[in-house]
């Protein structure tokens, strides 16, 4: 890993205390706080960081939903009566505009959290039943 402080490359991390927040730092930038031992809390830090790793990769990365036909066009039929742009969707989705285009030009199938999102936000259901 490398060091919060100063970017260095460390084996042994030393956990300091700045200003109240904790620090992985090395061991040049232990001068700069509170040297303080927390071997246990790190272990369980690390622990629960792989375990979110492993989730995240189990997940698929492309849509395991049946679309229904024409969500393309459901989308943007949907928008317009809503009165949004494209570019104003995408700001309430939090996504890109050009991802939108693609989505409803279905020339791209979106994530399932971008479908939730949509259905959501637009009232509509997208999915096969
Ligand atoms: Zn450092």
């Amino acid at each position: 890993m490398n060091c919060e402080i100063c970017g260095n490359e460390i084996d042994k991390p030393k956990t300091v205390l700045i200003d109240g927040t904790q620090f992985d730092v090395c061991e040049n930038c232990t001068s700069l706080g509170k040297q303080i031992e927390v071997p246990d809390e790190r272990t369980e830090r690390n622990e629960r960081r792989i375990q979110r790793t492993q989730n995240f990769a189990s997940k698929p990365s492309f849509s395991s939903v049946e679309l229904i036909d024409g969500f393309g066009k459901k989308i943007m039929q949907s928008r317009q009566k809503k009165g949004l742009t494209i570019k104003e969707l995408a700001m309430k989705l939090y996504e890109k505009d050009s991802v939108l285009h693609r989505i409803e030009s279905e020339k791209f199938t979106p994530s399932d959290k971008i479908i939730k999102k949509i259905e959501k936000e637009l009232e509509i259901n997208l999915r096969e039943q």
